[in-house]
């Protein structure tokens, strides 16, 4: 959790789906060169865009640090530039006949390259020009020309107006995979998870063949658009062969079946060969990992981090206990706690109210809900309410026990929830997580900061997990997930004078 932000967003991207219209409309795919069936003309993706824009900043934030936002920036723009060039000489030459005004249209929508303040290796595309990598993904780059291709897979997803023409076949199966609003990440689903459980998996896999032909059109655009703008495309292998080895050792995260995107062992052996029509030399290694140096590595415990079963958060200097077995997912909106079996959870958040009566009032009003008990309290010296209830929920009843806290100028909202018959046994934790919540007075915790990461070249040749000795750990990510991170093996022999991504 990051900064008190008032405004939620309970049903983000669904709401895109009732633009969609009966008979869909003609777009232009600029990867092809041809027409295509869509569910929104080129104007609607750009609003749509920008609805879900907002919706991503808000859930993620972006990279606090101009330096390496502008840097992406003009790389996408670099790449962007030359897909346009292409495009003007595909046509030029009469190789394809595209609707001038169309072309004109979208050449004219500004681009946006963000970098997302999050752990996850993804990067993604919005329609109508918005792209997006994470902090996560830039660590596990080795060189620009990576970076390069990345970028050029997802302006080739724009520019194909993949999300158009996948919204419209979802639409003609009548399910709401929506995939649509989110053209494919290029790599890790989780970010986009959230919005993919709304599809069903038939749907899903009615789809499947459709998704890895995108794909593959984006990759083959990537591999063009960053080779005319100079760089070696074939670079990017290494990094699928990355993306490989954090599946692997995520296990069964999803169900290769879900996965619209080809198998990374697949894009490891095709990114060369399509890169080998082309002549681009332009690496990029030390200007790269120079731009990169000192962004965070792993979870940013400023925001937030559990440690012996209490949740710190030194920028908002409170803390609460977690009750034992319980797993945290901390976004920049929430914290969640979960039992294991999900039995029950905990939801830690932001109230909008200015006092925590306001708040407890708000929830009383609330359509469905049943306040059986109230109560004023004190967390530790902070004024609070408990409210306690029942709520009607389209799953079924639920039953519910609210503390509202006054502290540092917000309020806060602690709320557990489970079944009417499972309350009797996690209301009494519900009830302990409330009143522990305490300011942060413990400096141990209070100045806790992130790893960074800094570039350092091998002193000596060595296996590579040498060189993690007297290193900090990093939150998240292993001595394993370090290897990848440097695209080489943990015992890999490393060269001396070889460039290292280290923690710092
Ligand atoms: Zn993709």
């Amino acid at each position: 959790m990051t900064h008190p932000l008032r405004r939620r967003f309970h049903a983000p991207l669904l709401a895109l789906l009732v633009l969609l219209t009966g008979c869909g409309t003609s777009n232009l795919n600029l990867v092809s060169g041809e027409s295509q069936r869509g569910a929104y003309s080129w104007a609607q993706q750009v609003e749509l865009g920008q609805e879900a824009d907002q919706q991503i900043i808000a859930q993620y934030g972006l990279l606090d640090n101009a330096q390496v936002n502008q840097y992406v920036e003009a790389v996408g723009e670099q790449v962007l530039a030359q897909a346009f060039e292409a495009i003007q000489r595909s046509v030029d030459a009469g190789e394809v006949e595209v609707d001038a005004t169309a072309l004109a249209e979208i050449r004219a929508t500004p681009f946006a390259f963000r970098v997302l303040d999050s752990p996850v290796v993804n990067a993604f595309a919005l329609p109508g020009g918005f792209t997006y990598v994470t902090r996560g993904l830039l660590s596990h780059l080795d060189n620009e020309a990576q970076l390069a291709m990345v970028l050029g897979h997802e302006i080739g997803h724009v520019l194909a107006q993949h999300s158009s023409r996948q919204a419209f076949e979802a639409q003609r199966g009548q399910l709401g995979l929506i995939g649509a609003a989110i053209a494919g990440s290029i790599i890790d689903p989780r970010l986009g998870q959230g919005i993919l459980d709304y599809g069903s998996t038939g749907a899903q896999l009615l789809f499947l063949k459709y998704g890895r032909d995108a794909e593959r059109e984006a990759d083959r655009a990537g591999v063009a658009y960053s080779e005319f703008a100079g760089y070696d495309a074939a670079q990017a292998a290494a990094f699928f062969r990355s993306l490989e080895r954090i599946q692997e050792a995520a296990g069964a995260s999803l169900p290769s079946f879900l996965s619209t995107h080809p198998d990374p062992a697949e894009r490891e052996q095709t990114i060369p060969e399509l890169a080998a029509q082309y002549n681009g030399t332009n690496v990029g290694e030390e200007g790269f990992l120079s731009e990169i140096e000192g962004i965070v590595l792993g979870e940013n415990p400023r925001e937030g981090f559990v440690e012996n079963g209490v949740f710190y958060h030194p920028e908002l200097a409170f803390r609460f206990s977690v009750p034992q077995g319980w797993s945290t997912s901390n976004t920049r909106q929430a914290v969640t706690l979960s039992e294991p079996n999900g039995a029950a959870a905990l939801q830690f958040t932001f109230a909008s109210q200015s006092s925590a009566q306001a708040a407890a009032q708000e929830l009383r009003s609330a359509q469905g809900v049943t306040v059986t008990g109230q109560q004023t309290f004190s967390a530790n010296g902070n004024p609070g309410v408990l409210l306690e209830g029942q709520a009607a929920q389209q799953t079924g009843t639920v039953s519910f026990l609210a503390g509202y806290i006054e502290y540092g100028g917000n309020v806060y909202e602690l709320v557990g929830l489970t079944t009417p018959q499972n309350y009797r046994s996690y209301g009494a934790s519900f009830d302990r997580t409330i009143r522990s919540f305490a300011r942060l007075t413990d400096s141990r915790y209070l100045n806790r900061q992130p790893v960074r990461l800094e570039v350092v070249e091998a002193p000596r040749t060595a296996a590579f997990s040498t060189f993690l000795q007297g290193r900090p750990e990093v939150p998240g990510l292993d001595a394993a997930g370090l290897a990848i991170l440097n695209q080489v093996d943990l015992n890999e022999t490393i060269p001396a004078g070889t460039l290292l991504k280290l923690p710092r």
